[in-house]
């Protein structure tokens, strides 16, 4: 494919595909080249839909735009004269022609779905000539007249630059037809009949010449040139831009431009338009769900201006095409195998179709979805795991309004209003009314309800930073909306009695003034908003199985969640552990499906109750005596952590780190404390002071930390490791099963850890004879600095598992210190220097190289040595594929991830399973398919 694309870059290049007449060119797998919109009409076509004839210009000529200073392949301009000329064919008319005008529009449309982030021109071709043949053909002035004042509106916008300047600031043409019908005392734009309409087109053509000083161009050829030229433009516009960054999608990919064919919803009340999903995109529920306007353009729907009808309403309008567009959707479900997202467009009781698309849905719609539809047996159990992104789980675990609290509110009078369910899940916080300042007060730590009259894509940064979006306009498939339930937003929307005024920055409601900073609660399940600042509550999923309380067979979200973590058990092969250091968060581990713990850090436990005396007491001992005086009082409270961490665990792994941070995190640092402290040990103020100072480093990371304390300070493992072995033996005793293992960070160098290692086993050893009772136990390490990767077949000689350690590994590979990273990093990963953060996603190539090596020396003389990752990118769906692949046994992540974690590895596996499929069968297994001992 890429040899051959890049030798197609020369003459014979297929930069234009046709589609029309029943047949296409092009397919829905063509989404790379002729984006998602185009393969998707392509498919339409060969399906037998009735989509209006037009033509695809690929991603490949926006790619050559760009690389060739904006401007076209020689042979284009060709290739889109015959296209155009086999559309004017079928159409019987043809674009610039007085008697008989081809309109068409010119849509952007990239691989992956942007919407609204991307220009779109409508009713191209029209003219001061054009337009009379219209008027002729159809017989219908004000019709006419309102496709050309929308046309020259988009043009003057899209191609011209006539935008609003300032973020206050209404839509110049907006401004005129706002006046226009205050001038005649109407409400509607429909409302305004041809001549207004005709008078429309003369202010919007004078304005553009007025901003541009150019006339706006009569030409169609000129005309549609410059609309293509907008469209790849309109690639590289910030929103665009941002959008990509948000979503990782490479600039490389380009758009492809769409021509295609107007059809026409804005004849009068026997046509409209609409768009709808082939099931409730908010619920998942399996109903056919959408919005309709009758006498009206594309745009009208999605824009929000006026409030559309839900799709039912259209039996009493045109019953004859809601019944075709129920066969079109049962049709399109059937071919996709999944729910779809249309545009359609009615034209006197003729129905088109527009587009089509995978439809967006909220994580709690995904899933029952995938459920359901393999309960269809329209997909497989493999097929529904594929589809939920392991981080959608994140919103079934989101919480929810404390209900008898949102009753209390409700029943206070503090309903302000009620809109659509547009975003589920609550949210409270400040009103803020412009997507700038939800930026900004985010930033600094506010939490907002980005409030407008309706979005638009250029708001997408501040939606993000919002903890919900509350708008006045605009119906469940509005941008807000859309990008809301993409984005996993709490979202009301179409909230109409909202009176919003950006200028005085307020919003009257039923009354009642809400300015700016002032708290609302906005719940997006029930559309609800509510004044002041509720408390939420756990989600479900965590009332059943964390708090227990909630009955599960009343739940039917825990139930669909329940299945999908089945059906991800059945696949995985990596082991899922949790990073916990405490008995009630290995609990909640363990009911989210942990299997063990990855990492417990022993030195959080020195900061519970009673410890951090005894613990400040070893570190300012001058002698060994003291310093074992002090060990001695910390050894039976660490030993009783560890004997609730083990019941709870109950015989699965327990990974115990030795103690790891710089000893002077432990003491004071200001005169104050250090004054009390001293007064508590019974030593002088300076004492204290001069043991503070001789601990200080210059740099902390690199310091005296991790296993080179307990090199020198050997008598600390010893009582950790008694500690350990000690709570072992006595919950064994009980007659529970344990797995310890013990894991000495930051070694790099063999010595360190046999040095370590043989303090563990000597206690081992005697605590089993002083106890009468055996338990199995492991020793090994972290890898998590890049001397122990690479000589990590030095350390498996010893090491029984490795933990990678990939916090600490990331920091030293990259010579990066985490803390220090804020001012460069996030500007890195904006100039691309590095894809992602990558403490976030590992750092393949670098950190994940050292893995590897690591892996595979390990392994070279140790084959069965049990591998795992205790980083925080134990739970980032990326990393633990890439785990996956390097066979890894397990991952470990925080308690809240370990769902998210069972879904990545087995998506991870079934990557693996179909990649391995098409190689060819004579494979070499993988190494850990290999069958080992344990
Ligand atoms: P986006 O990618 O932002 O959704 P589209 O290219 O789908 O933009 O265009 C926006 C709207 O314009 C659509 O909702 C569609 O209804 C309308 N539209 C586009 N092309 C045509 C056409 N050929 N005839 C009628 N309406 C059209
Ligand atoms: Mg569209
Ligand atoms: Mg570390």
């Amino acid at each position: 494919m890429n040899k051959k694309r890049s030798n197609l870059m020369g003459k014979n290049q297929k930069y234009v595909y046709f589609f029309g007449n029943g047949k296409a060119e092009g397919t829905a797998e063509m989404k790379g080249l002729l984006g998602g919109k185009g393969a998707n009409l392509a498919e339409m076509t060969n399906i037998g839909l009735p989509v209006p004839p037009g033509f695809t210009m690929t991603t490949e000529v926006c790619t050559y735009y760009y690389d060739h200073g904006r401007s076209y392949p020689r042979s284009l301009r060709k290739d889109v004269k015959t296209a155009l000329g086999k559309v004017e064919k079928s159409m019987k008319a043809k674009l610039g022609d007085s008697a008989n005008p081809l309109l068409v529009s010119v849509r952007s449309g990239a691989r992956a779905s942007m919407p609204g982030m991307m220009d779109t021109i409508l009713n191209l071709g029209l003219n001061d000539e054009t337009v009379k043949g219209l008027i002729a053909r159809t017989n219908n002035e004000r019709f006419a007249y309102d496709c050309y004042r929308r046309f020259v509106q988009m043009y003057g916008d899209v191609v011209m630059g006539l935008k609003p300047v300032h973020k206050d600031d209404i839509d110049p043409f907006e401004a005129l037809i706002e006046e226009k019908k205050k001038q005649k005392g109407v409400y509607l734009d429909t409302e305004l009949n041809a001549d207004d309409l005709k008078d429309l087109v003369a202010q919007f053509k004078s304005a553009i010449k007025k901003h541009a000083g150019k006339e706006f161009p009569q030409n169609p050829m000129d005309q549609l040139w410059g609309a293509i030229g907008a469209v790849f433009g309109s690639w590289m516009n910030d929103r665009a831009i941002a959008y990509r960054r948000m979503y990782d999608i490479p600039g490389s990919w380009g758009t492809a431009v769409n021509i295609q064919t107007m059809v026409f919803g804005n004849m009068g009340e026997d046509s409209g338009t609409g768009v709808a999903f082939t099931r409730d995109p908010a619920t998942g529920e399996n109903v056919f769900y959408g919005e309709f306007l009758m006498n009206a353009q594309g745009e009208d729907v999605v824009a929000g201006i006026r409030t559309p009808l839900p799709i039912s309403e259209l039996s009493k309008r045109d019953p004859a095409s809601l019944k075709q567009l129920g066969n079109i959707r049962s049709k399109l479900e059937k071919h996709y195998k999944d729910v779809m997202d249309i545009e359609f467009t009615i034209q006197q009781g003729r129905l088109y179709m527009l587009q089509c698309r995978v439809g967006k849905r909220t994580a709690f719609a995904a899933i029952k979805i995938a459920v359901d539809m393999v309960l269809e047996k329209l997909i497989s159990n493999k097929e529904a795991l594929r589809r939920i992104e392991p981080d959608q789980l994140n919103q079934l675990l989101r919480p929810i309004f404390d209900p008898e609290q949102k009753a209390n509110a409700v029943r206070g009078g503090k309903l302000l209003a009620k809109g659509l369910n547009a975003g589920p899940g609550a949210a409270s916080g400040r009103v803020v009314f412009n997507a700038a300042d939800a930026e900004e007060w985010a930033k600094r730590g506010e939490r907002v309800i980005l409030t407008r009259i309706e979005t638009s894509p250029e708001d997408i940064k501040g939606m993000d930073a919002a903890e919900g979006i509350l708008t006045a306009r605009g119906g469940m498939t509005s941008h807000a909306a859309l990008v809301a339930r993409q984005m996993g937003k709490v979202c009301v929307a179409g909230c109409s009695v909202l009176e919003i005024d950006y200028s005085s920055r307020t919003m009257r409601v039923n009354g009642k003034v809400i300015r700016e900073g002032e708290w609302i609660s906005i719940d997006g399940s029930t559309g609800e908003v509510v004044e002041g600042k509720l408390e939420t509550r756990p989600s479900e999923v965590q009332q059943v199985l964390i708090d227990r309380t909630l009955d599960p067979k009343k739940a039917p979200v825990y139930q669909e969640f329940a299945r999908i973590m089945s059906w991800a058990d059945e696949y995985r092969r990596l082991k899922i552990r949790t990073n916990a250091d405490q008995p009630d968060q290995s609990a909640n581990a363990v009911a989210f499906g942990a299997e063990g713990i990855g990492l417990c850090r022993t030195e959080h436990m020195f900061f519970g109750e009673g410890k951090i005396g005894p613990m400040r007491e070893m570190i300012l001992a001058d002698t060994l005596e003291d310093r074992k005086a002090a060990l001695k009082k910390l050894l039976p409270l660490q030993r009783k952590d560890f004997e609730g961490i083990f019941e709870v665990m109950d015989g699965m792994p327990v990974t115990i780190r030795t103690i790891d941070p710089p000893l002077h995190e432990f003491l004071p640092h200001d005169e104050k404390s250090q004054r009390a402290l001293a007064g508590e040990m019974g030593l002088s103020y300076e004492k204290v002071k001069q043991r503070v100072e001789s601990l200080h480093e210059f740099n902390p990371m690199l310091g005296f930390r991790g296993c080179r304390l307990g090199v020198i300070f050997p008598e600390i493992t010893e009582m950790q490791a008694r500690a350990i072995f000690e709570a072992a033996a006595i919950v064994k005793k009980k007659g529970k099963e344990v797995e310890p293992e013990v894991m000495i960070p930051l070694v790099g160098n063999i010595l360190e850890l046999t040095h370590q290692e043989k303090i563990v086993r000597e206690v081992a050893q005697s605590v089993m004879k002083e106890q009468g009772v055996k338990f199995k136990y492991l020793v090994g390490t972290m890898i998590e600095i890049p001397r122990g990767a690479l000589t990590a077949d030095q350390i498996a000689a010893s090491a029984e598992f490795f933990s990678f350690g990939t916090n600490d590994l990331t920091q030293t590979t990259l010579g990066v210190s985490r803390d220090d990273a804020g001012k460069f990093l996030i500007p890195y990963v904006e100039k691309e220097i590095y894809s992602k953060d990558p403490f976030e996603a590992i750092d393949r190539a670098g950190v994940g190289e050292l893995m590897k090596i690591a892996v595979r020396k390990g392994r070279s003389v140790k084959p069965d040595l049990k591998l795992g990752i205790c980083g925080e990118h134990g739970g980032e769906p990326s990393s633990v594929e890439f785990c996956h692949e390097i066979g890894l046994d397990y991952v470990s992540c925080s308690p809240f991830r370990v769902p998210i974690a069972r879904l990545a590895a087995a998506r991870a596996a079934l990557k693996d399973q179909r990649s391995k499929g098409k190689s060819s069968s004579g494979r070499k297994t993988a190494p850990w398919k290999r069958k080992r001992s344990r």
